[in-house]
C-alpha cells in the first residue's frame, strides 16, 4: 500500500497520547517499522543512552522516493487505510505516528531506497521540517538516525534516567525483539561496543543463547500448543532453572511484544508449588490467533493488547506450560520415580539435601501411628497417615499426566444423594471426577449411582467420600488447583489412617514408597510427614557434647 494520511474518522479511533516517552521508544517504532518493512537484518547503534545518537539500519523494502516526506506527516501510514482494518492489525505499526513525533523531539537523519527507485532519497528534518534533500546511492533498505533527542525539551530529558539506564531499556528491549523474530539478524552496538548479535537463523533456542546463555537455551522446555482459536510457542524454563525477578518472562502476541498481567498470571500459574517462593521463571512465548481476536489500539505504544476472550488465552497458556513441565524430567533422578514434577508444598523446601531421605531402617511403630526409623542422621518419627497421603498423592497425579488412571468397577453401585451445591459443582466439574476414574450416573432427583472409582480408593465410606470431594471443589479456583484438590482428596481418603496397626511387611513397604516420593517431607498439604533428631541432638539431651 502507498503511504497515505489516515481519515479523520480513522485518527478519531486511534487510541491517543504520546510514544516517544524515553530513547527505547525511539528504537521500538524505528525497530517495528524495520520489522513491517520485511527486513531480515536490523542493526542498532546507539549513543549516551540514546540520547546522543540513535542509529537504525535494516534491509527492508524501503521508502519509494515520492513517499518519503509524506511519512514524515502526522497520521501517514502505509499499513491500515478504511476503519474497518483497525479490527484486523496485522502490522506492528498502523498509526502513522511515529515518525512525525520522532522529527518533533529530535534532529532527524533518513537515508532509503526501495525496490524501483533508481537512487535512495536523503532527508534531513529539524523541528519536524524538512531542511534537506538529496538522492544519495544506498542498496535497497532504511537507515534512520536520530540526534540529540529531547535537546530543546529540558523538562523530559530530566525525566530520564542515567544513560546506564536507558541502555539497559534499549538492550531489554531489542533482545525482546530479537527473541520474537528468531528469523532476523539483529545487531545491537552501544557506546561502542557490541551488545547483542542475534544469527537469524530461525531458531528461537540459538536466540535465547545470545540473550540468555548458552546454560539457559540448552535447559528451556519446547512449548507447542494449539486450539482452535490460538496456539502458543515458545520455551520455558524447567522447574529446576529459575530467576529472582520477573524479569525473564516475555509475552508476545502475533510476535508484538506486550505487557500482560494475564499472560503473566498465567504461566507462573503453571509453575504454582513447583518454585521456591520468590523465584520466576523463565518463559518466551509468542500466542498467535486472528487478528480479530484482539485489539492492540488500546494504547499509543501499542504494548497492550485485549484478548476477546481473555479465559481462553490464560488457560492455552497455563496448559500449555504445564503439559511441559509435567512431562519434563523431574530435578533429581532417582530410580524407580516416574516421571513427574514435584507436587507443590507449602512449606519450601530449602535444598536437595532436604529433600531427599536416606536409606532408612524400620525400628518399630509408635501408638499404631508413628513409624520408628533409624537413618546415618539419627532418629526419624513419621507419620503414617501423611506418609502415605504423599505416596497417593504424587501416584495419582502421575497417573492423571500421563492419563492413565486405574480404575476399579463396583460390583454393587452405591447410590449417593447430594445438596444442591454439590449436585451443581457435579455439574460444572463432573467432567474433571470422570478423568479422575469416577463414575457417576443420574438416579432420580439429586441421587446418583456411583459405579466405578480410582483403584486406589479403599472400601468404606465412597458416598462420604464423593461428597468430601465436591464440597472441595465447590470454591472457584484456578482449574490446575482443581485436580491438586482432587488428588489431595483421594490420597486423604485412601491413605492408612491413624490408629491401624501396620505389620512389619507394610511398615518397610510405605517407607520405600515414601523414599521414592518426590517430596517424602511433607503430606499434599504441606505438614511435615516426619519428625528427624539427628544424632547431634540426641547426643545434647544426654548431655554427652558440651
Ligand atoms: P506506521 O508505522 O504506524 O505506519 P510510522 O510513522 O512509523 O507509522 O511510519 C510511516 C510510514 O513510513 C510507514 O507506514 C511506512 O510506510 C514507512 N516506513 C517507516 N519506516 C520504514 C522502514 N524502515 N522501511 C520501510 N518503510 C518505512
Ligand atoms: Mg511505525
Amino acid at each position: 500500500m502507498p503511504i497515505k494520511i489516515l481519515a479523520r474518522e480513522v485518527v478519531s479511533k486511534i487510541a491517543a497520547g504520546e510514544v516517544v516517552e524515553r530513547p527505547a521508544s525511539v528504537v521500538k517504532e524505528l525497530v517495528e517499522n524495520a520489522l513491517d518493512a520485511g527486513a531480515t537484518q536490523i542493526a542498532v547503534e546507539a549513543q549516551g543512552g540514546g540520547v546522543s545518537l540513535i542509529r537504525v539500519t535494516d534491509n527492508g523494502s524501503g521508502i519509494p522516493a515520492t513517499d518519503v516526506e509524506l511519512a514524515f506527516h502526522r497520521y501517514a501510514t502505509s499499513k491500515i487505510d478504511a476503519l474497518t482494518d483497525l479490527e484486523k492489525i496485522s502490522t506492528l505499526g498502523f498509526r502513522g505516528e511515529a515518525l512525525p513525533s520522532i522529527a518533533t523531539v529530535a534532529e532527524v537523519e533518513i537515508l532509503t531506497k526501495a525496490d524501483g527507485d533508481a537512487a535512495g532519497t536523503y532527508l534531513y528534518l529539524k523541528n519536524g521540517s524538512v531542511m534537506k534533500r538529496e538522492k544519495r546511492s544506498r542498496p535497497q533498505g532504511t537507515t534512520v538516525t536520530v540526534h540529540h533527542l529531547f535537546r530543546n525539551f529540558p523538562a523530559r530529558l530530566k525525566f530520564l534516567k542515567s544513560p546506564t539506564t536507558e541502555n539497559g531499556h534499549i538492550a531489554n528491549l531489542l533482545s525482546q525483539y530479537a527473541l520474537a523474530f528468531p528469523e532476523v539478524k539483529f545487531n545491537l552496538v552501544l557506546d561502542g561496543r557490541l551488545i547483542l548479535k542475534t544469527p537469524g537463523n530461525g531458531s528461537l533456542r540459538d536466540c535465547v543463547a545470545e540473550v540468555y546463555g548458552l546454560e539457559v537455551a540448552r535447559q528451556m522446555l519446547e512449548i507447542d500448543g494449539a486450539d482452535q482459536i490460538l496456539s502458543a510457542a515458545g520455551l520455558v524454563s524447567p522447574s529446576s532453572l529459575a530467576r529472582s525477578s520477573r524479569g525473564y518472562l516475555s509475552f508476545f502476541v502475533n510476535r508484538r511484544w506486550v505487557r500482560s498481567s494475564l499472560l503473566a498470571r498465567a504461566a507462573e500459574d503453571a509453575y504454582h508449588g513447583l518454585l521456591m517462593t520468590g523465584k520466576h521463571p523463565i518463559v518466551i512465548l509468542n500466542i498467535s490467533l486472528s487478528p480479530q481476536e484482539i485489539d492492540v489500539n488500546v494504547h499509543p505504544t501499542k504494548t497492550e493488547v485485549k484478548f476477546r476472550n481473555s479465559q481462553t488465552a490464560y488457560v492455552a497458556v497455563q496448559k500449555s506450560i504445564k503439559k511441559v513441565l509435567v512431562k519434563a524430567p523431574p530435578p533429581e533422578i532417582k530410580t524407580g520415580t516416574p516421571s513427574f514434577t514435584p507436587p507443590p508444598s507449602l512449606w519450601t523446601v530449602k535444598g536437595a539435601e532436604t529433600t531427599s531421605l536416606p536409606i532408612l531402617r524400620v525400628v518399630g511403630q509408635l501408638a499404631s501411628n508413628y513409624i520408628m526409623a533409624e537413618g546415618p542422621e539419627g532418629l526419624y518419627l513419621i507419620d503414617q497417615h501423611a506418609a502415605h497421603e504423599r505416596i497417593l498423592f504424587e501416584k495419582i497425579l502421575s497417573q492423571r499426566s500421563q492419563q492413565k488412571i486405574e480404575i476399579q468397577g463396583l460390583l454393587e453401585p452405591v447410590n449417593i444423594e447430594l445438596s444442591p451445591k454439590q449436585e451443581e459443582v457435579l455439574k460444572t466439574k463432573g467432567e474433571l471426577l470422570g478423568e479422575f476414574g469416577f463414575n457417576l450416573e443420574p438416579f432420580g432427583v439429586r441421587s446418583y449411582l456411583l459405579r466405578a472409582v480410582p483403584a486406589m480408593m479403599k472400601e468404606g465410606n465412597l458416598a462420604e467420600a464423593v461428597r468430601t470431594l465436591l464440597d472441595s471443589l465447590a470454591a472457584e479456583g484456578e482449574p490446575s488447583k482443581r485436580e491438586e484438590n482432587i488428588a489431595q482428596s483421594l490420597a486423604c481418603h485412601s491413605a492408612v489412617k491413624a490408629g491401624q496397626s501396620l505389620n512389619a511387611e507394610e511398615i518397610r513397604e510405605l517407607i520405600k514408597q515414601l523414599e521414592q516420593t518426590n517430596q517424602p517431607r511433607t503430606c499434599p498439604h504441606g505438614r511435615p510427614t516426619m519428625i528427624h533428631l539427628s544424632s547431634h541432638q540426641l547426643d545434647k539431651e544426654f548431655g554427652r557434647t558440651g
